[in-house]
Order: structure tokens, then sequence, then C-alpha cells
């Protein structure tokens, strides 16, 4: 007799979080109120995958350890944020996975852990950091605009997909605007500069519209672009999510809004 199977496995949704600045770890705000309310309503992961803006490596890497240590990868900021720390486990096996999944062309680290661009999230969306976590590198071996094409990129986060359908949460983790030599640091609250509003409603349109092209190619008929994306690092995670959502799959705004002037705190769901 031939049972069908009756554990088929759900498609895990696809987050990309705008992180914006550390400060937002111990802050009680609107955007880590969004966040908080993921954790309540995402069904549980049995890993989760971060693709982190502050892991820029030549070649793509994803850490391998049973324990990631908390990483405070930043300075000048008050105390209280480099005693935090984030003690999920880690997901060797997943990690592994992901390897295999890239043909070797992504390859395991042991030395990195978890840097703020996944403890400062997480710690609002799953405050006890039960569930194992494992980061995931960005190949810079490029500078700024003479990249390896964003292609290449969006191309190895595709091979990537199947990793929803085995439990793993994949969290694209940066800013859709990001420029820190305008930005206001004092003041979450301040005015967002023109050129921030307008590229971030520019990739709110190609996200509704799925128009994976223009975020491919955010550089062509968009003066507010050099402006907004500086530099691909805060960028690229958008890029890795965006590619593992099928035709169709719903996307919805988790959180939508500026801080400091210069940094879209724009979050998304897929799926
Ligand atoms: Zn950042």
């Amino acid at each position: 007799m031939i049972l069908e199977s009756s554990n088929k496995s759900e498609t895990m949704p696809a987050l990309f979080i705008g992180h914006g600045s550390p400060m937002n770890t111990v802050k009680d705000n609107e955007f880590t109120k969004s966040l908080a309310n993921l954790g309540r309503t995402l069904p549980k992961p049995k890993a989760i995958m971060v693709v982190s803006a502050h892991w820029l490596t030549q070649g793509t890497y994803v850490t391998c350890t049973r324990k990631p240590q908390t990483i405070h990868d930043f300075y000048g900021f008050p105390e209280e944020l480099y005693t935090i720390d984030y003690p999920s486990p880690g997901a060797p096996d997943c990690a592994r996975m992901v390897t295999k999944l890239s043909n070797g062309q992504i390859r395991c680290d042991n030395d990195w852990g978890l840097d703020h661009a996944s403890w400062a999230v997480l710690r609002h969306i799953y405050p006890e950091a039960d569930i194992p976590v494992f980061e995931m590198s960005l190949d810079y071996s490029f500078n700024e605009w003479q990249p390896k094409p964003l292609e290449y990129h969006y191309k190895l986060a595709y091979r990537l997909r199947e990793l929803r359908t085995k439990g793993v949460l994949i969290i694209g983790s940066g800013n859709i605007v990001h420029n820190l030599r305008v930005v206001d640091f004092k003041h979450d609250d301040a005015e967002p500069y023109d050129w921030a509003v307008e590229f971030d409603e520019k990739v709110r349109s190609d996200l509704i519209r799925e128009n994976h092209e223009a975020l491919l190619n955010c550089e062509k008929g968009c003066k507010a672009t050099p402006y907004a994306v500086p530099t691909l690092d805060h960028y690229l995670p958008m890029i890795y999510v965006v590619a593992t959502r099928a035709k169709n799959e719903p996307l919805a705004f988790t959180y939508e809004g500026f801080q400091n002037r210069s940094v879209s705190m724009r979050c998304f769901r897929i799926g």
C-alpha cells in the first residue's frame, strides 16, 4: 500500500528588512514594533539565513559554525549596544546545503558570526534567540559601481530559492536607500531628502509590478540613484530576496518610512 506523504513542506516566506541604525536594537518605535509583529505572525522556521549588508567578502560565504558569536561591528555608539548578545545556535547543516545548491560557488566560513544586520533585527523578531541562524556574505570583489553585474547576484540567489521549501527563512538585511555621507544620526524623524523619497518610491513600484529587470538596472532613468545607492552593499540584500520570489507570489510591505533623512526603512515580506 502506498500512502501519500502528509508532511508536504510549506514554502517559507522571505523577508527584506531595512535595518537602519544599530540604535534600533534598543528602541521601541513603529519600526521595531513592526518587527515584533512579524515574529508573532510568521510560521516558525527550521533555520534563518540572513544575507548581510555588513559582511563583504571576496567570493561568497555562509557561516558554518555551531555557535556563532555576536559581532559588534560599529563604532561610537552607546555602551549598552556593545553588551548585547544574541545567543542563537548556528545552522551548519543548512549552511552546507547552501554550498551544495550553489555547486560550490558559495563556501563555508568558520570565523564570522552574526553582525548587527542579523541581531539588531532578530532581537525584535525572535527575542528568544532559539531558532538556528546562519549568515551569508556579499561577494564584494568589485568597486562600488563597477560591480559584478547585479544579475550575478540575482542568478546566485535564484539557485537558493529551494531553501524556502526546506523550512529556511531567508532574510535580506540592508536598506533600499542608504547614504551615510549625508545622514542625520541625531534626528530619527528628520524629513527625508527628496531623492531618497524618489528612489524609494521607484523601488516600491518596481516591486509591486514584479519588474525585476528595473530593480537590476536601477541606475537607468533615475537621477536619484547615485545619492540613494552610493554603494551597493545595502541594496544587494534586497536583490537576494526578490530573486526567490515566484511569479505572482504575494508581496506585502510590513514597514514603510525613513530614518535619519537618508535611510529608507522599507521592509517587505514575500509569501
Ligand atoms: Zn547597515
